[in-house]
């Protein structure tokens, strides 16, 4: 599996030292505030235990599974797979997400989530690559800001492997241009 990976981006110790740093930022903010944590499935579940170990406060949990697909133009669309059981009226919501890429999946859950009418939505991303930006969005805490390529491990994913690399990488062009 390792021999997959072109170059080690970032490391199970600098993933460690952000997580500390977006942990104290996200408490300093929410500690009083019983926050609903929502983890997008699957790729954002080992950033999001990650962080929630280090969220020293009352908080719930919930998760979300949203895929997006490309239709016949070049529009994007992204559909709920799964739903969250919680209701989040009123709530000050927090979305760990894995990557944000051209940001429609994001886009179409904080529209969502505010539809609900949650009192706030923030965004946590392990990743954000804003060259691939098609749609307005920001994370509100963010973990690294990585190049235009594909990466895989830390929870993202080719194919459903390597989501259980403990840190992320570059997949070689080899392994998908077969
Ligand atoms: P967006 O809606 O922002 O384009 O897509 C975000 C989703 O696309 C992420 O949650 C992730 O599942 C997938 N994605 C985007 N970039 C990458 C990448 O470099 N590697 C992997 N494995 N998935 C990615
Ligand atoms: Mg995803």
């Amino acid at each position: 599996m390792n021999n997959d990976i072109e170059r080690v981006l970032y490391s199970q110790e600098e993933i460690n030292h952000r997580a500390d740093e977006l942990a104290a930022a996200i408490t300093e903010e929410y500690h009083d505030q019983n926050p609903l944590v929502i983890s997008v499935l699957t790729g954002a579940m080992i950033f999001t235990s990650d962080m929630l170990k280090r969220l020293n406060f009352k908080l719930n949990v919930d998760l979300v599974d949203v895929s997006s697909y490309d239709g016949t133009d070049s529009t994007g669309q992204v559909k709920l797979d799964f739903d969250l059981k919680s209701d989040v009226k009123g709530r000050s919501v927090i979305i760990m997400e894995d990557i944000i890429d051209t940001g429609r999946t994001l886009k179409y859950l904080v529209q969502l989530l505010k539809d609900r009418g949650a009192k706030s939505v923030a965004v946590c991303a392990l990743l954000d690559k804003p060259g691939r930006r098609e749609v307005s969005i920001e994370g509100d805490y963010v973990g690294f800001t990585t190049p235009n390529e594909f990466l895989v491990g830390y929870g993202l994913d080719y194919n459903n492997l390597y989501r259980n690399l403990p840190y992320v990488g570059v997949l070689k062009r080899s392994v998908y241009a077969n």
